[in-house]
């Protein structure tokens, strides 16, 4: 089959298109042909080394397609899937773990089968575990006309909170203004400062920041006392190592470093979450704002493009032209 592989980790030159056998699956996997795979920030992570796998390896974790063959007879071949936990995902056929398999309605658009369980649920992590949000509350959001920020955008609105948001470019403003945000800064000293004034010169109960490096100590800032940061990502670079007193500083704050695998760890926890982020796409209430999808053997043009801050909401590979495709 073809697939994209790393050999030795690097730059997006390091994901080539190459043919490789097609895997088997366990007796806890199924076998599936693969529509479309969806790119997120993690697979930069893999395959630039921060996040290890033994090369040479297939990167992606999440896409759509059907199912060829389950070793226990459990789903039917020819069940249309989507996944978020399939290590090797940029390629036509991947082994995906039966117990992540969510099944997808016949008339769901592939780009957003693709795309919405990665992103989707942690957004939902993210506004209903991490911290409640509803009524009276107030968020702030990096990135947020990206993948993850228009999703979380979007729920965090629908729940009832006041949302801040913070990107960098005109056009990203409208995309998030459009996903429900009630203001849209712009990265830079006295972020904080600009979103305390808009929150009756007090912080936010969140701040949820996935841009990292560059906005960690304005997310510090803008968190009221005895708020919470939740650091969920590190597009512009892991934060550096800091002192605990900090958090005392800033007046008793939490901070936490969540993972999409620690909140959906629990027995039926994924599937809540994921149908949850189903049955906001079939309801109407989450639209996924697929804005690009590359060829398959084009993969690392759109690792390029998420890492040059030039795409917005939710990007995928198209794998095969497949029936729905
Ligand atoms: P995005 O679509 O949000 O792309 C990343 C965005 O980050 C860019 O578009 C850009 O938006 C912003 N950004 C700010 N500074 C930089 C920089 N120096 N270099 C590149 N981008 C920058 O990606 P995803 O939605 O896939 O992921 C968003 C974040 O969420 C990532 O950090 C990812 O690792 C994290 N994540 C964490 C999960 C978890 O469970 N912990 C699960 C899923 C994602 P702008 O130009 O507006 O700043």
């Amino acid at each position: 089959m073809h697939a994209i592989q790393v050999t030795e980790t690097g730059g997006p030159e390091v994901l080539r298109y190459t043919e490789v056998p097609a895997p088997t699956p366990n007796d806890d996997e199924v076998l599936v042909d693969v529509i479309m795979a969806g790119v997120n920030y993690i697979d930069t992570y893999y395959r630039e080394g921060i996040y290890n796998a033994a090369a040479p390896f297939i990167p992606g974790f999440e896409g759509t397609g059907r199912v060829v063959h389950d070793p226990k007879g459990k789903v039917a071949e020819g069940t249309m899937v989507a996944w978020n936990q399939a290590f090797g995902s940029y390629a036509e056929q991947v082994c995906v773990p039966r117990e992540g398999l969510v099944a997808v309605p016949d008339d769901f658009q592939p780009e957003v089968a693709a795309s919405m369980l990665l992103q989707g649920i942690t957004a939902h992590y993210l506004a209903h575990g991490v911290y409640q949000l509803g009524e009276g509350a107030s968020c702030l959001i990096t990135a947020g006309a990206g993948g993850v920020g228009q999703i979380l955008t979007q729920m965090a609105s629908s729940l009832g909170a006041t949302v801040y948001t913070v990107v960098s470019t005109d056009e990203k403003e409208e995309l998030s203004y459009a996903a429900g945000a009630d203001k849209v800064f712009r990265y830079g000293d006295g972020l904080a400062e600009q979103v305390r004034r808009y929150n009756g010169d007090r912080g936010v109960d969140v701040v949820y920041d996935g841009v990292g490096k560059a906005t960690f100590h304005e997310s510090l800032e803008a968190v009221r006392p005895r708020g919470t940061v939740a650091l969920f990502g590190a597009a512009s670079g892991p934060v550096e190592p800091i002192d605990p007193q900090l958090l005392n500083k800033h007046g008793s704050i939490f901070l936490t470093r969540p993972s999409i695998g620690a909140w959906t760890a629990q027995e039926g926890e994924f599937q809540m979450r994921a149908q949850a982020v189903v049955q906001a796409v079939i309801d109407g209430d989450l639209s996924f704002n697929v804005t690009a999808s590359y060829p398959l053997e084009d993969a690392a043009a759109a690792h390029r493009d998420l890492q040059e801050r030039k795409t917005t909401g939710s990007i995928v590979l198209r794998v095969q032209a497949g029936d729905k495709a």
